[in-house]
């Protein structure tokens, strides 16, 4: 029999299943302390429960039922990506982005140990492959296969904490950690779980909302729907095409749901006064990077409280795409730019490893290197 996983229950749900194993509300509390403050990875972990109350779990099924880090692989700019085991056998990709200052250069970026960081984001997957079909990403070519549980999807923000031994709610610094769920899947194609996912993360781990993107491709019921809930993350659109017709080209999904009928559901959402919709577009050589597409997002995105992130395409194996030149790039840049919109040009991350924007492809195993 499958284990039931204790990871990803709030509190709430601890509470009934403290009550319908005939214990005092407080047992919830310390375990909910357990799972989410001190991430212990097993109930033999979980000194602050009786033993009989463990062992009353373990019969009636229940483990803790965190994602484990399978394999890693680390790139020269200090960036890991890892392969993450589900309960099932399935498989999904999280990416840890360190973001402090250059290292000194005698550190040696392999060794994890000696590498400090000020800021790092997670990069967290909501499903297993992926039904969008973006022609410019790797993941598309799994298709999907499952979607994420809510524990699952916040179960590898834990494992990857662990690892890195950082301490989020009890003295350590929240502020140091991002988390984007930008990784395998679409998160509003599995919204259910995504805003339970969340929900565990800033109320049960602590992490704050503002500190945490979600980005989708555009699946306008789900930003509707999005727009009415009371505590949400920030969002990314994954705009990517100045029109239509050059969007439906690259992102099919553009037929169901066009550019025009998102900005009107995005309109929708009652973004607080010094927060900015984000809008992602990668830029493809000779697609959608030349002036007259900087100049249709400027028209698009008049009104808005709008950044823009260009992501140069990462190159893929069996995609066929070209990378924009460094003019296209900055030549775009500054253009919406002097059009009054706030826009950065994403550093490519971890390329080596195949783990930037957009390349998360878990069949790609064979240079990971098997965790200890
Ligand atoms: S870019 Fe995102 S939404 Fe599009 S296919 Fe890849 S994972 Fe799915």
């Amino acid at each position: 029999m499958a284990e039931s996983a204790l990871f990803g229950m709030d509190t709430p749900a601890l509470t009934a299943l403290m009550q319908s194993l005939g214990q005092p509300r407080y047992r919830a509390a310390q375990l909910a302390a357990a799972l989410y403050r001190q991430r212990a990875a097993s109930l033999d972990e979980i000194a602050t429960l009786p033993i009989a109350l463990r062992g009353q779990l373990i019969a009636a099924g229940y483990g803790v039922g965190l994602p484990i880090l399978a394999q890693t692989a680390t790139s020269v700019d200090g960036t890991e990506r890892y392969l993450v085991q589900l309960a099932d056998g399935e498989t999904v990709e999280t990416v840890w982005m360190p973001d402090g200052d250059l290292p000194e250069p005698d550190v040696d970026l392999r060794d994890r140990d000696s590498r400090p960081f000020k800021r790092a984001t997670i990069c967290v997957s909501s499903q297993v492959g992926c039904a969008v079909n973006c022609h410019f990403c790797l993941t598309a070519k799994l298709g999907i296969r499952r979607n994420l549980t809510p524990g699952e999807i916040a179960g590898q923000v834990a494992a990857v904490l662990t690892r890195h031994q950082v301490e989020v709610a009890a003295g350590g610094n929240p502020d140091r950690i991002n988390l984007v769920f930008m990784g395998m899947g679409e998160p509003f194609l599995n919204y259910d779980a995504f805003m339970q996912a969340f929900r565990i993360l800033s109320a049960e781990m602590g992490i704050s909302p503002a500190r945490m993107t979600v980005s989708t491709s555009g699946i306008e019921p789900a930003i509707r729907r999005f727009a009415l809930e009371p505590i949400r993350p920030r969002l990314a659109l994954s705009l990517n095409a100045s029109n239509d017709t050059i969007r439906a080209e690259i992102m099919p999904i553009t037929r169901k749901w066009n550019i025009a009928s998102l900005l009107e559901a995005l309109r929708t959402i009652p973004f607080g006064k010094r927060e900015y919709v984000t809008f992602e577009y990668v830029l493809l050589g000779g697609i959608n990077d030349q002036p007259e597409h900087a100049r249709e997002v400027l028209a698009l995105l008049k009104g808005m409280n709008a950044k823009v992130n260009l992501i140069v395409w990462n190159p893929g194996p069996g995609i066929d795409y070209h990378q924009p030149t460094p003019e296209a790039v900055d030549r775009f840049h500054k253009l919406l730019i002097a059009g009054g919109i706030p826009t950065f040009t994403r550093r490519p991350r971890g390329r080596d490893i195949y783990a930037a924007c957009g390349q998360l492809k878990r069949t790609i195993e064979t240079e990971l290197v098997q965790l200890a």
